[in-house]
């Protein structure tokens, strides 16, 4: 974490910014959040922002660590910001004849959508409100944004919020009720009368009363300091601590709170409001992209309700306005150096900023962006690598719509294609409902009107996201951006209906639980499941379609892929246990494998079978004899991935896992075996019994297979052998790599290489031949970690097992952690998931310390990880730091290891 204190001067809380003076600027973010950073940054370049403060996270941090309590110093520098507003804007808050109003938002130092977002109109109340009529000529206006303001307040500060059980929000509810009291069916928000709204204000506030138990308050500063609250008090909702958890955000990092001077964009049609990125967040275009509300605020741009216009469209109705947002993109563009995302008022054709951060951008958007800005020469290559968020890579590779399927496919709708990608999954309305499903292993599409906070968790739930209303900033879109989700939104032939359960489309009904497939790159929705076909990249890279190798996207990616190459120091190879997932890693740039488990190779066909007679052999000779079934199977295995791999070293571990995993256990399962060996299934039963362990990930697996049964090495060590005599001979270089498990004595180690080398030594005498070849082992216990140095004087590699590393360090199984470990995530016991991304300050150690004593036994040994965590970015950033030579990954985690490993690298130049 970056120390906020550094560029935070003591005891200072408070940081103006407006044309006149500003105290913080755009580097300023742990310290100010993302929105006062960037808001202090376009005061200092010019830019139209109206002034304002920002109160520190520094107080947040306060605010938590003392009972919910502010630093005494904070009032009197908070009086003193707003009395700055009050010089440059000439207005003074509460006062009746001309006042102050502010908006009071939440910054923290990435944009959080599960926060309180924002409170416009603060300082209104019942005379101010007439002073602000009488002012503008305008009542109309000024009942308006009293109504918003205690319609926000009441929501967020005072939390009037949808119970469980309700559907609607209860303004909502309060709104159409006097609709139709007063006009008998549905009209615009627009055509209330100030007379409607003054009384909407009265029922408002009733509710309020009836719903908290008191008054809504009249004092500008009980509602200022009330508001204030609420957004720390936001930093604790659970909606906010569910997307720090799936954004591995600290919670002490903390919000900031940003008190800014009013200014409307519902004065009128010379006004508007709007959300703008200077270039298309969902494909990467560049184009001024983006949409507007006439004669609205911001947050109706936002929340979905009205659709609104695309940005290029403003020019017929202000042009002076639009010339003027055009000029702004430009600035932020050359300014920034990357994408910025913004928000903008105009008020009587003037335009004001209210808020610029980098723009969250699909993984499609990144690569274009990156590439274009580089040839712009906005960026250098090297931070055009950085642009692309290595842990959303994988979205480029996603499944898009097989196209000849999704041709027959009806479209029943078209929104805005707000997500890219593919999605099919059974509906559900209601995001507790999305997440039930889920959980019992659906495919989920939550559909909904629009989406707000309280949806995230259906969000992440689901495969896809389908709303009816909202333009392509809306909730849904945004947030779909973020987490890389497929969205479709604003399809407006969707006729939605909690209550029924149903979505009412193109003379058809759906249910919940019915099938529905949504296109995010065009923005169509279909009826029913539709079949998938595999991404243009891996068409193009995996499976050699021309016309997708040369598409612009597939261009880019082999761009990005070589540059990583130029970045990196460390190597990426794969998992792969066959010839096909060797060629695929290859295809993505793997250089060779770095664990093919060879275990896997023995469920295949008939080859288990004998696999099991192995197992329940009682004798040498019987076990000796289904060993001998199984070598030519495993030989052909191996010929194959040395052929595949046409050079690249190939990692082989000898048999690892217990027994039992290939025992029959139902009874059917061993009558079978029985019939099938001739045997009784007595006999079966009883051998069964005899292998059981009580704790076998502990028990007899890994060398100590190979130590108790010899045979089963001697077997493996043949089949490696044998096989590379073929394929050297066949003209093909071979570089096997022999890897013996689990070992944490010297000893184990040494029994097994003896074996490996004594059956090299007979083949290449057999068969004529020299091999050149390694024997290694795994580090993946304590004890092995730490007798690093021994092992070292005869093992001639190492490849971290971080899967069993973490097992055996944490005393936590692997298996079965599932049922603790979101809890632990909940409290923050463990700060991410140590099975996904290494425990740097635990397991690290073990790491950091085979490193050391087999570097100083073996200077050149060469090492590697192959657990999980060798396709996780987080991981990928500690094993560059402590010097291993490669990561491997899962054939389709390449090109992020790729990423994440060129970007580890530069960011360490950095
Ligand atoms: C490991 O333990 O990290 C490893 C790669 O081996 P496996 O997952 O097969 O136990
Ligand atoms: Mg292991």
């Amino acid at each position: 974490m970056a120390n906020k204190s550094v560029s935070a001067k003591k005891g200072k809380y408070v940081y103006l910014f407006g044309k006149s003076k500003t105290d913080g600027h755009g580097s300023m973010k742990p310290l100010l959040g993302g929105k006062g950073a960037g808001l202090a940054e376009m005061c200092r370049i010019g830019l139209p922002v109206p002034p304002g403060f920002t109160i520190t996270t520094d107080v947040c941090t306060y605010y938590y660590d003392h009972k919910r309590t502010y630093p005494s110093a904070l009032k009197a520098q908070m009086q003193a910001g707003v009395a700055s507003i009050e010089r440059l804007t000439g207005k003074k808050f509460g006062d009746v004849k001309n006042p102050l109003l502010v908006s009071v938002r939440s910054g923290a130092r990435d944009s959080m959508p599960g926060m309180m977002d924002t409170i416009l109109n603060l300082g209104l109340n019942d005379q101010t409100v007439e002073a602000l009529s009488t002012k503008t000529g305008n009542p109309r206006f000024a009942w308006d944004c009293y109504r918003r303001f205690v319609q926000m307040y009441g929501d967020v500060v005072l939390g009037v919020q949808k119970r469980p059980e309700e559907d609607h929000e209860p303004f909502e509810v309060v709104i159409e009720k006097l609709k139709h009291d007063r006009y008998h069916h549905d009209i615009d928000d627009t055509k209330l009368t100030p007379d409607d709204l003054k009384e909407l204000v009265g029922r408002f506030k009733a509710l309020v009363k009836e719903r908290v138990g008191r008054e809504f308050p009249a004092s500008p500063w009980d509602q200022l300091m009330g508001a204030v609250g609420a957004v720390f008090g936001s930093w604790m909702n659970d909606r906010a601590i569910v997307y720090r958890r799936k954004y591995n955000i600290p919670t002490e990092w903390g919000t900031a709170v940003n008190v800014q001077a009013m200014v409307y964009g519902n004065t009128g049609d010379k006004s508007g409001s709007g959300v703008a990125f200077t270039r298309n967040p969902a494909n990467g275009v560049k184009e001024f992209y983006g949409e507007f509300l006439i004669n609205a605020q911001g947050e109706d741009v936002v929340a979905g309700v009205r659709t609104p216009e695309p940005v290029a469209q403003l020019k017929n109705h202000l042009p002076t306005a639009y010339h003027e947002l055009e000029r702004i993109r430009q600035t932020l563009e050359k300014h920034f150096k990357d994408v910025q995302d913004f928000e903008f008022t105009i008020e009587d054709e003037v335009v004001y900023m209210l808020q610029t951060r980098n723009g969250k951008r699909t993984a499609m958007a990144a690569l274009k962006f990156s590439m274009d800005m580089c040839r712009e020469k906005l960026i250098d290559w090297k931070t055009a690598v950085m642009r692309n968020p290595a842990d959303q890579l994988d979205q480029l590779l996603a499944p898009v719509f097989d196209a000849a399927e999704a041709g027959k496919a009806r479209t029943i709708a078209t929104g805005l294609p707000a997500g890219p990608g593919a999605a099919s999954g059974q509906i559900y309305l209601n995001a507790d409902r999305a997440v039930i499903a889920a959980n019992r292993k659906e495919q989920v599409l939550l559909v909904r009107v629009e989406t707000s906070p309280e949806d995230l968790r259906g969000m992440i739930a689901a495969e896809g996201i389908l709303t009816a209303r909202g333009g392509v900033s809306s909730h849904a879109a945004l947030v779909a951006r973020q987490m890389g989700k497929v969205c479709v939104c604003g399809a407006a032939a969707l006729d939605v209906d909690y209550q029924a359960r149903t979505v009412k489309v193109d003379g058809k009904t759906f249910k919940e639980g019915d099938w529905l497939s949504i296109d995010g790159t065009a923005g169509r929705v279909f009826a029913g499941r539709v079949a998938t076909a595999p991404s243009e990249i891996v068409a193009g890279v995996v499976d050699g379609d021309e016309a997708a190798k040369r598409t612009e996207t597939s261009r880019s990616f082999q761009q990005l892929m070589k540059w990583c190459g130029d970045a990196s120091r460390m190597s990426v190879r794969a998992n792969a246990d066959n010839p096909k997932e060797a060629r695929e890693a290859i295809a993505f740039g793997a250089v060779g494998i770095g664990l093919c488990r060879t275990e896997h190779m023995f469920f295949e066909g008939d080859r288990i079978d004998a696999m099991r007679e192995m197992i329940l052999a009682e004798t040498l000779e019987e076990r000796k004899a289904a060993l001998a079934k199984l070598l030519p199977y495993q030989r052909d295995d191996f010929a194959g991935i040395f052929r595949a791999l046409n050079g690249y070293p190939a990692t082989i571990r000898f048999l690892d896992p217990p027994l039992h995993e290939f025992l029959p256990h139902a009874p059917e399962q061993q009558a079978e075996l029985a019939k099938k060996m001739g045997v009784s299934a007595e006999k079966i039963h009883t051998r069964v019994e005899q292998l059981h362990e009580f704790n076998p990930m502990l028990g007899l697996r890994g060398c100590r297979l190979g130590i108790d049964y010899p045979e089963i090495s001697e077997m493996q060590a043949r089949a490696v052998f044998e096989a590379a005599a073929i394929v050297q001979k066949e003209g093909t270089k071979v570089r096997p790599e022999v890897m013996i498990p689990l070992v944490g004595f010297k000893k184990e180690f040494d029994l097994q290489a003896e074996i490996v080398n004594r059956v090299a030594k007979d083949v290449q005498a057999e068969r004529k031949v020299k091999l050149s070849y390694m024997v290694g082992t795994m580090i993946e216990i304590p004890r092995g970690a730490m007798t690093a140095d021994e092992i070292a004087q005869t093992a001639e590699f190492f490849s971290f097992g971080t899967n069993d590393l973490t097992q055996t360090a944490l005393g936590m199984s692997r298996d079965d952690s599932g049922s603790f470990l979101p809890h632990y995530a909940e409290l923050e016991i463990t700060k991410k998931n140590p099975f996904a991304t290494i425990d740097t300050t635990g397991v690290g150690q073990l790491v950091e310390m085979a490193v050391k004593k087999g570097r100083a036994t073996r200077p050149g040994i060469k090492l590697g990880i192959c657990g999980e965590h060798g396709g996780d970015p987080d991981s990928i950033r500690f094993f560059e730091k402590v010097g291993l030579d490669y990561v491997s990954a899962s054939p389709y985690r390449v090109p992020v290891a790729r990423l994440a490993a060129a970007q580890a690298a530069l960011s360490k130049d950095r």
